[in-house]
């Protein structure tokens, strides 16, 4: 077993610890179908700040039957409907051809679009963009937004690509506390938390410091919290076919605090298990019990 803890300070991977006690189950997990994809749980605490984490308490908790095919950024060896499939064809040539675009002349294009949009925002609020403090606001707040949501311009082979080593290791590898970035896609403000992941790995495993920038991939865009889960833990299984793979974030909404329910402390946790952490509930809850601890 290996236990990773990813701090504030930095993400230097800073600990590692001792073996699993549990037999494993080597058979490589790859999901087939949907069924194998309900596993995300989602569970909303208000208590003072407490993690009210049903899932690691064996709570009932709702389940997100939400299939693979639903993921924003559909990935290889799923269904796809028809209007998803052309969704993806205009996304993939969008991606082609700017690619056959420099990238700074993109940049500056899109640039200039979100700038005057930030100006229209700024004069709709009732203020005056060409106030001092705000002329030079919607260039700012443009190229922020870009780099909230940089992880559109990355794809899992440039951030994984000579990171995944064929190795006889067959005991828990678990990353927790990664810090995580995401943007709330109905309100666009920020949801930031952190995240867990742990893998029983099947002869292949990932570079540790690969961990990080695979969560960041997926966090950098606008997302919901429960399909960020899930497509960190699937992107993970198609990526090293593990045995099992186990996803926990615990996040705090900006959209929740700033507005709505306005409770300061409250916390959103979703999981998502797949494989062995979803059948064997040992595995499960030894995974629980590491980013508990
Ligand atoms: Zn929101």
């Amino acid at each position: 077993m290996l236990c990773i803890s990813d701090t504030a300070a930095s993400r230097q991977l800073s600990s590692v610890v001792t073996h699993s006690v549990l037999s494993r189950n080597s058979q490589s997990f790859q999901p087939s179908s949907s069924s194998d994809m309900e596993s995300t749980n989602t569970s909303h605490s208000l208590q003072n700040g407490t993690l009210q984490n049903g899932t690691a308490q064996g709570d009932h908790l709702p389940l997100i039957t939400d299939k693979l095919s639903d993921l924003s950024i559909p990935s290889k060896g799923e269904n796809l409907s028809k209007s998803q499939e052309d969704d993806r064809e205009s996304h993939d040539h969008e991606r082609v051809s700017k690619q056959n675009v420099p990238r700074k002349v993109v940049m500056t294009k899109e640039l200039s679009l979100m700038e005057s949009a930030y100006k229209d925002i700024i004069q709709h609020v009732g203020e005056d963009p060409n106030r001092q403090g705000l002329k030079k606001t919607p260039q700012r707040a443009a190229k922020a937004m870009l780099f909230f949501t940089k992880g559109y311009e990355q794809t899992i082979s440039d951030v994984l690509n000579d990171a995944i080593f064929d190795e006889d290791h067959d005991e828990m590898v678990v990353v927790k506390d990664i810090e995580m970035f995401s943007m709330c896609e109905h309100h666009l403000v920020p949801f930031i938390g952190k995240v867990s992941v742990g893998y029983l790995p099947n002869k292949r495993l990932l570079g540790l410091s690969k961990v990080c920038p695979h969560v960041e991939i997926f966090s950098r865009r606008l997302q919901v919290q429960e399909r960020l889960t899930k497509q960190i833990a699937v992107a993970l299984t198609e990526a090293i076919q593990p045995s099992g793979v186990g996803v926990v974030i615990e996040a705090t909404h900006m959209c929740m605090v700033m507005r709505g329910v306005q409770k300061l402390n409250s916390r959103t946790v979703t999981s998502c298990m797949l494989g062995v952490f979803r059948e064997d509930p040992k595995t499960r809850e030894e995974f629980l019990a590491l980013i508990r601890s």
